[in-house]
């Protein structure tokens, strides 16, 4: 059995979901502690709760010690078992994280699936919806599994009732390098919003234009959803590049101004501009666990963060894998899968 202290390196909820992801995948049980050590409340909140419900399910695994609150649990695998699946967070909680826990284990398994998803679609700290499909799915699908998903309702915190759908025909996880963007071919700004006034999400636009003054005027947007959706309001900028796509979003929220959250966000799209490597830093951290369990593949990154750094300590523990990062003369970073048993 793999004991993991969940209070160690990054300290949150990715650390659970990774390893009950890879203990689907190496049929290796583990017992957690100190769950969540590091975030303001510890322990498995409501969502959490929810991803690690999905992984039991898909595979008639047993868990002790599921439940909201709880900083302990001991998981002990089964056979996954693909299907067709209905999962709801039953809060705003992120289906993106759900989705985080069981794609992996489903695009191995050795039949396809269907996922239905309830709960939020776009959350603070967590992929939003646009991330998964464009920037996470299309390197999946080129490892080999072939995934695609729909967003068939938003939902924002704190009132939730969104729904994406996701199909997974599943195949064996291909090494592939990803050493280069490739030709920009597309840019977008996009103020999603409702319920709020239309006034926000065009301020929101009109900061982003100014910090993003590259841009050509038509790649800016406001979309307004139907009401039952919100309140909300997000901005969304994307950079579509021949290998990879950069997704970076930022929430209006109450006694921040809309031009604020416009400004960090330009900010961290033209960081990642004036970069070089592949991918950013969200990325980074959630395609540890696919290229881990490819054995194999390169792929550049910008400064790794924490929870890339937590990634890889957790899929080397159940994979026995070293995946190395080494600086490079640009800043950015290499990280090689391949190494080890
Ligand atoms: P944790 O904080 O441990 O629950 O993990 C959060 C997960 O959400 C990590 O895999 C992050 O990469 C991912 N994440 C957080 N914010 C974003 C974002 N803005 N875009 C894409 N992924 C994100």
């Amino acid at each position: 059995m793999i004991i993991i202290d969940g209070s160690e390196g990054e300290g949150g909820g990715q650390i659970v979901r990774n390893a009950c992801a890879l203990s689907l995948i190496t049929g290796e049980p583990f017992k957690i502690t100190n769950i969540r050590g590091k975030r303001a409340k510890p322990g498995l909140m409501r969502q959490h709760v929810t991803a690690i419900e999905a992984a039991c399910v898909i595979s008639d695994s047993e868990c002790v010690g599921l439940g909201v609150g709880s900083t302990e649990l001991e998981f002990r695998p089964g056979k996954i078992l693909p299907g067709d699946y209905h999962f709801a967070v039953g809060t705003a909680g992120s289906t993106s994280l759900v989705l985080q826990t069981i794609l992996i284990p489903l695009a191995l398994a050795d039949g396809p699936s269907r996922l239905v998803l309830e709960g939020g679609t776009h959350n603070m700290m967590a992929p939003p919806f646009d991330f998964i499909e464009r920037s996470f799915l299309p390197i999946i699908n080129r490892m080999g599994p072939r995934v695609s998903a729909r967003i068939v309702r938003h939902g924002f915190y704190p009132r939730g009732g969104g729904r994406i759908e996701v199909e997974i025909e599943p195949g064996p996880l291909r090494r592939i390098e990803c050493l280069e963007r490739g030709e920009l071919l597309g840019t977008s700004g996009q103020a999603v919003f409702t319920g709020l006034p239309f006034e926000i999400a065009d301020r929101m636009l009109s900061r982003a234009r100014k910090d993003l003054a590259a841009w050509p005027d038509d790649a800016f947007s406001v979309r307004e959803l139907p009401a039952d959706q919100g309140p909300g309001v997000i901005l969304m900028l994307e950079e579509r590049f021949a290998n990879v796509t950069e997704v970076v979003r930022g929430f209006g929220k109450i006694g921040v101004k809309a031009e604020r959250v416009a400004k960090k966000l330009g900010g961290r799209m033209n960081g990642y501009l004036e970069a070089s490597a592949f991918a950013g830093p969200y990325l980074a951290d959630q395609l540890i666990l696919p290229f881990a369990l490819a054995r194999g593949g390169v792929f550049t990154t910008v400064k790794p963060s924490q929870h890339m750094l937590t990634a890889i300590e957790i899929a080397r523990q159940f994979t026995g894998q070293s995946l190395l990062l080494e600086p490079l003369a640009d800043g950015g970073h290499l990280l090689s899968a391949g190494q080890g048993r």
